[in-house]
Protein backbone atom coordinates (compact mmCIF):
# COMPACT_ATOMS: atom_id res chain seq x y z
CA UNK A 1 0.00 0.00 0.00
CA UNK A 2 1.05 3.61 -1.21
CA UNK A 3 -0.30 6.79 0.42
CA UNK A 4 1.10 8.99 -2.00
CA UNK A 5 1.98 12.89 -1.47
CA UNK A 6 -1.01 15.17 -1.10
CA UNK A 7 -2.77 12.40 0.45
CA UNK A 8 -4.26 13.61 4.36
CA UNK A 9 -2.57 11.76 7.20
CA UNK A 10 -4.64 11.66 10.23
CA UNK A 11 -2.41 12.14 13.65
CA UNK A 12 -4.23 11.05 17.09
CA UNK A 13 -2.62 13.22 19.73
CA UNK A 14 -1.63 16.87 19.72
CA UNK A 15 1.54 17.18 20.97
CA UNK A 16 5.02 18.28 19.91
CA UNK A 17 5.85 14.41 18.35
CA UNK A 18 2.68 15.10 16.23
CA UNK A 19 4.10 18.87 15.22
CA UNK A 20 7.00 17.68 14.34
CA UNK A 21 5.83 14.50 12.44
CA UNK A 22 3.13 17.20 10.83
CA UNK A 23 5.97 19.92 9.39
CA UNK A 24 7.49 16.28 8.25
CA UNK A 25 4.53 15.50 6.13
CA UNK A 26 4.34 19.11 5.04
CA UNK A 27 8.21 18.84 3.26
CA UNK A 28 6.83 15.67 1.20
CA UNK A 29 3.53 17.16 -0.16
CA UNK A 30 1.01 15.94 2.64
CA UNK A 31 -1.73 17.14 4.55
CA UNK A 32 -2.24 16.15 8.51
CA UNK A 33 -5.66 16.14 10.20
CA UNK A 34 -4.78 15.65 13.53
CA UNK A 35 -7.05 14.24 16.40
CA UNK A 36 -6.65 15.54 19.85
CA UNK A 37 -9.01 16.73 23.04
CA UNK A 38 -6.54 18.94 24.60
CA UNK A 39 -8.07 23.12 24.33
CA UNK A 40 -4.74 23.78 22.53
CA UNK A 41 -2.75 21.63 20.39
CA UNK A 42 0.85 21.95 18.92
CA UNK A 43 0.53 19.94 16.20
CA UNK A 44 -3.00 21.27 15.08
CA UNK A 45 -1.24 24.47 14.88
CA UNK A 46 0.98 23.35 12.00
CA UNK A 47 -1.64 20.95 10.80
CA UNK A 48 -4.64 22.02 7.92
CA UNK A 49 -7.67 20.06 9.59
CA UNK A 50 -7.92 19.21 13.78
CA UNK A 51 -10.76 17.38 15.45
CA UNK A 52 -11.29 18.24 18.86
CA UNK A 53 -13.21 15.37 20.78
CA UNK A 54 -12.26 12.83 23.13
CA UNK A 55 -10.23 9.58 22.66
CA UNK A 56 -13.15 7.41 23.39
CA UNK A 57 -15.54 9.37 21.16
CA UNK A 58 -16.81 6.83 18.57
CA UNK A 59 -18.58 9.04 15.65
CA UNK A 60 -15.99 11.45 16.21
CA UNK A 61 -13.18 8.91 15.52
CA UNK A 62 -15.20 7.41 12.64
CA UNK A 63 -15.63 10.66 11.10
CA UNK A 64 -11.67 11.40 10.82
CA UNK A 65 -11.00 8.15 9.99
CA UNK A 66 -12.92 8.98 6.53
CA UNK A 67 -11.77 12.51 5.99
CA UNK A 68 -7.92 11.01 5.96
CA UNK A 69 -5.93 8.00 4.06
CA UNK A 70 -3.72 6.15 6.99
CA UNK A 71 -3.45 7.14 10.53
CA UNK A 72 -0.89 6.99 13.17
CA UNK A 73 -0.65 8.24 16.80
CA UNK A 74 1.72 9.93 18.66
CA UNK A 75 0.63 9.16 22.12
CA UNK A 76 0.02 5.93 23.55
CA UNK A 77 -1.90 6.91 26.50
CA UNK A 78 -5.58 6.14 24.02
CA UNK A 79 -7.87 3.46 25.01
CA UNK A 80 -6.92 0.88 21.90
CA UNK A 81 -10.33 -0.26 21.78
CA UNK A 82 -11.72 2.26 20.03
CA UNK A 83 -8.50 2.63 17.84
CA UNK A 84 -8.89 -1.15 17.06
CA UNK A 85 -12.24 -0.48 15.85
CA UNK A 86 -11.07 2.27 13.00
CA UNK A 87 -8.88 -0.97 11.84
CA UNK A 88 -11.90 -2.31 9.78
CA UNK A 89 -12.20 0.82 7.81
CA UNK A 90 -8.89 2.31 8.06
CA UNK A 91 -5.12 1.58 8.02
CA UNK A 92 -3.73 2.19 11.34
CA UNK A 93 -0.01 2.23 11.34
CA UNK A 94 1.50 1.05 13.82
CA UNK A 95 -0.85 -1.48 14.61
CA UNK A 96 -2.71 -1.19 17.59
CA UNK A 97 -1.29 -4.27 19.00
CA UNK A 98 1.46 -2.34 19.50
CA UNK A 99 0.20 0.35 21.16
CA UNK A 100 -1.77 -2.03 23.80
CA UNK A 101 1.53 -3.86 24.98
CA UNK A 102 3.16 -0.16 24.94
CA UNK A 103 0.57 1.59 27.31
CA UNK A 104 0.49 -1.66 29.62
CA UNK A 105 3.78 -2.28 31.48
CA UNK A 106 2.96 -5.58 32.68
CA UNK A 107 2.11 -6.99 29.02
CA UNK A 108 5.39 -4.60 27.86
CA UNK A 109 7.37 -6.39 30.30
CA UNK A 110 6.10 -10.33 29.62
CA UNK A 111 6.21 -9.26 25.69
CA UNK A 112 9.75 -8.04 25.70
CA UNK A 113 11.20 -11.16 28.42
CA UNK A 114 9.12 -13.67 25.87
CA UNK A 115 11.44 -12.46 22.60
CA UNK A 116 14.86 -12.76 24.55
CA UNK A 117 15.20 -9.20 26.36
CA UNK A 118 16.09 -8.86 30.35
CA UNK A 119 14.56 -6.88 32.18
CA UNK A 120 15.17 -5.90 35.85
CA UNK A 121 13.15 -7.92 38.52
CA UNK A 122 9.60 -7.31 38.68
CA UNK A 123 6.12 -8.41 40.07
CA UNK A 124 2.72 -7.44 39.42
CA UNK A 125 1.01 -5.87 41.89
CA UNK A 126 -2.94 -5.51 42.18
CA UNK A 127 -3.62 -4.79 46.43
CA UNK A 128 -1.44 -3.58 49.14
CA UNK A 129 -0.94 -7.75 49.78
CA UNK A 130 0.43 -8.33 46.47
CA UNK A 131 2.95 -5.32 46.83
CA UNK A 132 3.95 -7.31 49.97
CA UNK A 133 4.77 -10.24 48.43
CA UNK A 134 6.17 -8.35 45.18
CA UNK A 135 9.15 -6.82 47.79
CA UNK A 136 9.94 -10.55 48.26
CA UNK A 137 10.44 -11.64 44.98
CA UNK A 138 12.14 -8.34 43.71
CA UNK A 139 13.95 -6.44 46.61
CA UNK A 140 14.84 -3.27 47.49
CA UNK A 141 15.32 -0.86 46.76
CA UNK A 142 12.05 -0.78 44.06
CA UNK A 143 10.10 1.54 41.89
CA UNK A 144 6.08 0.78 41.98
CA UNK A 145 5.20 1.74 38.84
CA UNK A 146 1.50 2.06 37.56
CA UNK A 147 1.03 -0.58 34.76
CA UNK A 148 -1.15 2.75 32.45
CA UNK A 149 -1.04 6.25 32.18
CA UNK A 150 2.78 6.87 33.55
CA UNK A 151 5.17 8.55 31.36
CA UNK A 152 7.97 11.26 32.65
CA UNK A 153 8.32 9.73 35.90
CA UNK A 154 4.40 10.66 36.84
CA UNK A 155 2.80 7.42 38.45
CA UNK A 156 6.04 6.08 39.96
CA UNK A 157 7.02 6.12 44.13
CA UNK A 158 10.30 4.78 45.21
CA UNK A 159 10.69 2.29 48.06
CA UNK A 160 14.19 2.10 50.26
CA UNK A 161 12.60 0.09 52.69
CA UNK A 162 9.87 -2.60 53.20
CA UNK A 163 8.10 -0.25 55.54
CA UNK A 164 7.53 2.75 52.54
CA UNK A 165 4.92 0.01 50.94
CA UNK A 166 1.66 1.27 52.26
CA UNK A 167 3.19 5.07 51.51
CA UNK A 168 4.41 4.10 47.93
CA UNK A 169 0.67 2.18 47.24
CA UNK A 170 -0.82 5.22 48.21
CA UNK A 171 1.39 7.59 46.41
CA UNK A 172 0.43 5.70 43.17
CA UNK A 173 -3.21 6.42 43.62
CA UNK A 174 -4.04 1.98 44.50
CA UNK A 175 -3.66 1.74 40.74
CA UNK A 176 -2.74 -1.70 39.12
CA UNK A 177 1.17 -1.53 39.20
CA UNK A 178 4.11 -3.12 38.55
CA UNK A 179 7.25 -3.39 41.26
CA UNK A 180 10.28 -2.86 39.70
CA UNK A 181 13.59 -4.22 41.07
CA UNK A 182 15.80 -0.45 40.95
CA UNK A 183 18.56 -0.78 38.55
CA UNK A 184 22.05 0.60 39.23
CA UNK A 185 23.31 1.41 36.01
CA UNK A 186 26.11 3.63 34.62
CA UNK A 187 24.34 5.24 32.13
CA UNK A 188 20.83 4.89 29.75
CA UNK A 189 20.38 4.84 26.11
CA UNK A 190 17.60 4.22 23.56
CA UNK A 191 17.62 2.49 20.20
CA UNK A 192 15.31 4.58 17.41
CA UNK A 193 14.43 1.97 14.55
CA UNK A 194 11.79 2.65 11.73
CA UNK A 195 10.80 -0.49 10.24
CA UNK A 196 9.17 -0.15 6.20
CA UNK A 197 6.09 -2.10 4.85
CA UNK A 198 7.96 -4.01 2.76
CA UNK A 199 9.91 -5.11 6.71
CA UNK A 200 12.82 -2.89 5.67
CA UNK A 201 14.27 -1.91 8.98
CA UNK A 202 17.02 0.81 9.55
CA UNK A 203 18.10 2.45 13.22
CA UNK A 204 19.97 5.67 14.14
CA UNK A 205 22.85 5.90 16.45
CA UNK A 206 22.04 5.11 19.94
CA UNK A 207 21.46 8.34 22.26
CA UNK A 208 22.91 8.59 25.27
CA UNK A 209 20.18 9.72 27.79
CA UNK A 210 20.35 11.54 31.17
CA UNK A 211 16.92 12.06 33.07
CA UNK A 212 16.26 15.23 35.73
CA UNK A 213 13.74 14.06 38.40
CA UNK A 214 12.09 11.09 35.45
CA UNK A 215 11.84 13.53 32.83
CA UNK A 216 14.72 13.30 29.55
CA UNK A 217 17.15 16.37 29.99
CA UNK A 218 19.81 15.67 27.20
CA UNK A 219 20.58 13.06 24.11
CA UNK A 220 23.98 12.47 23.12
CA UNK A 221 25.41 11.44 19.94
CA UNK A 222 27.61 9.33 20.07
CA UNK A 223 26.75 7.56 23.43
CA UNK A 224 29.64 6.07 25.40
CA UNK A 225 31.86 3.49 24.58
CA UNK A 226 30.62 1.13 27.11
CA UNK A 227 26.84 1.50 25.20
CA UNK A 228 28.24 0.92 21.55
CA UNK A 229 29.97 -2.59 22.87
CA UNK A 230 26.54 -3.41 23.89
CA UNK A 231 24.56 -1.98 20.85
CA UNK A 232 24.45 -5.36 18.54
CA UNK A 233 22.48 -6.93 21.30
CA UNK A 234 19.63 -4.11 21.74
CA UNK A 235 19.63 -4.02 18.19
CA UNK A 236 18.48 -7.21 17.57
CA UNK A 237 16.20 -7.19 20.01
CA UNK A 238 14.20 -3.81 18.81
CA UNK A 239 14.35 -6.12 15.37
CA UNK A 240 12.83 -9.22 16.81
CA UNK A 241 10.38 -7.13 18.30
CA UNK A 242 9.50 -4.94 15.15
CA UNK A 243 9.04 -8.19 13.19
CA UNK A 244 7.09 -10.03 15.93
CA UNK A 245 4.40 -7.22 15.91
CA UNK A 246 4.94 -6.61 12.25
CA UNK A 247 5.30 -3.15 12.97
CA UNK A 248 5.28 -0.36 10.78
CA UNK A 249 6.72 3.10 11.65
CA UNK A 250 9.21 4.64 14.08
CA UNK A 251 9.92 2.43 17.33
CA UNK A 252 11.73 3.27 20.71
CA UNK A 253 13.45 0.98 22.90
CA UNK A 254 15.22 2.38 26.28
CA UNK A 255 17.83 0.30 27.64
CA UNK A 256 20.07 0.81 30.96
CA UNK A 257 23.89 -0.10 29.87
CA UNK A 258 24.15 -3.06 32.66
CA UNK A 259 27.85 -4.69 33.00
CA UNK A 260 26.73 -7.50 31.31
CA UNK A 261 24.42 -5.90 28.36
CA UNK A 262 21.37 -4.57 28.07
CA UNK A 263 18.32 -4.03 30.37
CA UNK A 264 15.34 -3.39 28.90
CA UNK A 265 13.78 -0.54 30.99
CA UNK A 266 10.50 0.54 28.11
CA UNK A 267 9.51 0.83 24.85
CA UNK A 268 7.63 3.47 22.66
CA UNK A 269 5.13 2.50 19.74
CA UNK A 270 6.28 6.36 18.26
CA UNK A 271 8.81 8.90 17.37
CA UNK A 272 10.74 9.70 20.74
CA UNK A 273 12.26 12.39 22.38
CA UNK A 274 15.64 10.79 22.97
CA UNK A 275 15.32 10.81 18.87
CA UNK A 276 14.49 14.53 18.24
CA UNK A 277 18.65 15.33 17.46
CA UNK A 278 18.13 13.14 14.39
CA UNK A 279 15.92 16.31 12.85
CA UNK A 280 19.36 18.15 12.40
CA UNK A 281 22.26 15.06 13.49
CA UNK A 282 21.34 12.31 10.56
CA UNK A 283 20.11 12.45 7.24
CA UNK A 284 16.64 11.66 7.76
CA UNK A 285 14.64 12.46 11.34
CA UNK A 286 12.89 9.96 12.46
CA UNK A 287 9.89 12.03 11.96
CA UNK A 288 10.86 11.83 8.01
CA UNK A 289 11.33 8.18 8.26
CA UNK A 290 8.00 7.71 10.30
CA UNK A 291 5.87 9.69 7.44
CA UNK A 292 7.86 7.18 5.20
CA UNK A 293 7.47 4.81 6.30
CA UNK A 294 3.47 4.43 7.23
CA UNK A 295 3.03 6.13 3.68
CA UNK A 296 5.13 2.70 1.83
CA UNK A 297 7.72 4.80 1.06
CA UNK A 298 11.41 3.83 0.70
CA UNK A 299 12.78 4.60 4.33
CA UNK A 300 16.02 7.60 4.18
CA UNK A 301 19.53 7.25 5.36
CA UNK A 302 19.76 7.61 8.96
CA UNK A 303 23.79 8.61 8.92
CA UNK A 304 24.51 10.77 11.10
CA UNK A 305 25.26 14.39 9.14
CA UNK A 306 28.14 15.63 11.63
CA UNK A 307 30.46 13.85 13.87
CA UNK A 308 28.19 14.44 16.97
CA UNK A 309 24.66 15.93 18.14
CA UNK A 310 23.09 16.76 21.72
CA UNK A 311 19.63 18.06 22.13
CA UNK A 312 18.66 19.36 25.46
CA UNK A 313 15.17 19.61 26.46
CA UNK A 314 13.65 22.39 27.49
CA UNK A 315 11.25 22.40 30.57
CA UNK A 316 9.36 24.93 31.80
CA UNK A 317 11.06 28.03 32.48
CA UNK A 318 13.87 27.04 30.10
CA UNK A 319 12.26 28.00 27.28
CA UNK A 320 12.35 31.73 28.18
CA UNK A 321 16.03 32.09 27.17
CA UNK A 322 15.24 31.41 23.53
CA UNK A 323 17.16 34.43 22.57
CA UNK A 324 20.21 33.78 24.67
CA UNK A 325 20.10 30.32 22.80
CA UNK A 326 19.72 31.80 19.57
CA UNK A 327 22.98 33.83 19.82
CA UNK A 328 24.95 30.38 19.84
CA UNK A 329 24.71 29.84 16.14
CA UNK A 330 24.75 26.45 16.13
CA UNK A 331 22.12 25.99 18.07
CA UNK A 332 19.39 24.88 16.34
CA UNK A 333 16.16 25.58 18.15
CA UNK A 334 12.54 24.27 18.50
CA UNK A 335 9.49 26.14 20.23
CA UNK A 336 6.59 23.87 20.70
CA UNK A 337 4.36 26.98 20.91
CA UNK A 338 2.84 26.26 24.21
CA UNK A 339 1.51 28.88 25.97
CA UNK A 340 1.86 28.01 29.73
CA UNK A 341 5.88 26.83 31.02
CA UNK A 342 4.66 25.01 33.89
CA UNK A 343 7.35 23.22 35.96
CA UNK A 344 8.43 19.89 34.29
CA UNK A 345 6.49 20.60 31.25
CA UNK A 346 8.50 20.45 27.74
CA UNK A 347 8.19 23.36 26.04
CA UNK A 348 11.09 23.14 23.35
CA UNK A 349 14.32 21.70 22.47
CA UNK A 350 17.71 22.69 21.41
CA UNK A 351 20.59 20.17 19.41
CA UNK A 352 23.76 21.34 18.58
CA UNK A 353 25.39 19.00 15.60
CA UNK A 354 29.29 19.11 15.90
P1 LIG B 1 10.38 5.32 33.03
O1 LIG B 1 9.21 6.25 32.94
O2 LIG B 1 10.02 3.97 33.52
O3 LIG B 1 11.19 5.27 31.76
O4 LIG B 1 11.37 5.98 34.10
C1 LIG B 1 11.98 7.24 33.89
C2 LIG B 1 13.43 7.18 34.34
O5 LIG B 1 13.50 6.79 35.74
C3 LIG B 1 14.29 6.17 33.60
O6 LIG B 1 14.74 6.62 32.37
C4 LIG B 1 15.42 5.99 34.64
O7 LIG B 1 16.30 7.08 34.63
C5 LIG B 1 14.66 5.96 35.94
N1 LIG B 1 14.24 4.58 36.25
C6 LIG B 1 13.10 3.97 35.85
N2 LIG B 1 13.04 2.69 36.26
C7 LIG B 1 14.19 2.46 36.94
C8 LIG B 1 14.74 1.31 37.60
N3 LIG B 1 14.09 0.15 37.67
N4 LIG B 1 15.96 1.44 38.20
C9 LIG B 1 16.62 2.62 38.16
N5 LIG B 1 16.15 3.74 37.55
C10 LIG B 1 14.95 3.67 36.94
Amino acid sequence: MIVPPLATIGIIGGGQLGRMLAVSAAQLGYLCHIYAPDERSPAAEVSSLWTRADYDDADALNRFAQSVDVITYEFENIPAGPIVALTNTQTVAPNPEALAIAQDRALEKAFVESVGARTALWAKVDSLEDLQAAINKVGMPAILKTRRDGYDGKGQSHLQTANDAEAAWAAIGAKPAILEGFVHFEREYSIIIARGRDGSIVSWDPAENEHDQGILATSTVPAHPDIIDQIHTALTLARSIAEQLDYVGVLTLEFFAGADGPIFNEMAPRVHNSGHWTIEGAVTSQFENHIRAICGLPLGSTALVGSSAIMQNLIGQDANDWAHILSNPNARLHLYGKRVPRPGRKMGHVTTVG
